[in-house]
C-alpha cells in the first residue's frame, strides 16, 4: 500500500511494506523546495540548469525529514546503464561520482539517493541480510534489465536470497503516456519476447509500453516474490512530480532516498 506523508511542506510517498520494517525511505514530490520555475520547487538535480545552492538546500530539506545528515549521502551519476554500485561508505562530495544506475549498501550509515523525472524508480530491501538499494530504469535500463543485475549483485555480494527481497516501484511515465517509435519498440520486443502482450499497448498507429510491468517481470524472473507498485504516472500528475516529457524537457528531478539508519 502507498502512504502519503507531509513534513515541513514536503510531501513524499512511501510503501507500507518498507515503512513497517522501519526503513527510512521516500519518493519526494516536487513540493516544498526552494527552486524557481521551471524547477519548482524540490529539484534535486544541478544538471538541468538550477543552481547548486538551491539543490543543496532541497537535499537538506529532504534529509531533515528523516533526521539524516547530508554527509551520509551517496548519489550516483546516472547514465542509463545496467551497472550496479555496491556502496561501502558515504561519498566524498569533493571527488567525482562513479557512473551507475543502481546503488546497494549494507551500511546503515549510508543514505542512498537518486533523481528521477519520468524514468522508473525502484527501491529494494532484504530485511534478513540488511541490504537496501535504489535503481533507475528508464526505457534503456528497462530493456537492459537492470533489475536482474541488481538482484544478482544482492545474491553474489551480500548473500541475499531473492525470495526475501522486497521491491517497490515508484512514480514514472505510465503506460497511458509512454509512446515510443519503432526503434525503441524493437528493443522491447527483443528484451521481452514472451511477455510482449503484458507490456505492449497498441492503439491505432501508436505503440506504448508499460515500464512498471516490464520492471516487475524482470524482478519476478530474478526470483523476487514481493513487488509493490504505486502506478502513478508522472505525466498525468505534473503538479506533484517532475516529468521530462510532461514539461517538454524544461523541468527538475525528484528525489528518492533510502536508509537503514535506526532500524531495530
Ligand atoms: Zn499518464
Amino acid at each position: 500500500m502507498t502512504l502519503v506523508k507531509e513534513s515541513n511542506g514536503l510531501r513524499y510517498y512511501q510503501f507500507e511494506e518498507f515503512a513497517k520494517l522501519g526503513v527510512k525511505h521516500g519518493f519526494f514530490t516536487r513540493l516544498g523546495g526552494v527552486s524557481p520555475v521551471p524547477f519548482h520547487s524540490l529539484n534535486m538535480a544541478t544538471t538541468v540548469g538550477d543552481s547548486n545552492e538551491n539543490v543543496l538546500e532541497n537535499l537538506n530539506r529532504m534529509f531533515q525529514v528523516f533526521n539524516l545528515d547530508l554527509s551520509t549521502r551517496y548519489d550516483g551519476w546516472q547514465v542509463h546503464s545496467s551497472t550496479t554500485i555496491c556502496v561501502k561508505s558515504s561519498r566524498d562530495v569533493r571527488t567525482r561520482t562513479i557512473r551507475g544506475d543502481a546503488l546497494l549498501t549494507d551500511n546503515p550509515d549510508v543514505t542512498l539517493v537518486m533523481r528521477f523525472g519520468d524514468c522508473v524508480p525502484v527501491i529494494l530491501m532484504d530485511p534478513i541480510f540488511r541490504v537496501a538499494g535504489i535503481y533507475h530504469a528508464g526505457w534503456k535500463g528497462t530493456v537492459k534489465k537492470i533489475g536482474k543485475n541488481v538482484v544478482e549483485n544482492m545474491v553474489k555480494v551480500y548473500g541475499c536470497n531473492p525470495q526475501n527481497i522486497i521491491a517497490g516501484i515508484g512514480p514514472s511515465i505510465g503506460p497511458d503516456h509512454f509512446v515510443v517509435q519503432q526503434d525503441v519498440s524493437d528493443q522491447f520486443i527483443k528484451a521481452f519476447p514472451k511477455d510482449l502482450d503484458k507490456i505492449q499497448i497498441r492503439a491505432g498507429d501508436e505503440v506504448r509500453y508499460n515500464l512498471w510491468e516490464a520492471n516487475e517481470l524482470t524482478l519476478s524472473d530474478a526470483g523476487v516474490k514481493t513487488i509493490k507498485r504505486m502506478d502513478i504516472c508522472t505525466v498525468c500528475h505534473k503538479d506533484e512530480w517532475f516529468s521530462h516529457r510532461g514539461d517538454h524537457g524544461k523541468t527538475g528531478r525528484f528525489g528518492v532516498l533510502i536508509s537503514m539508519a535506526g532500524m531495530e
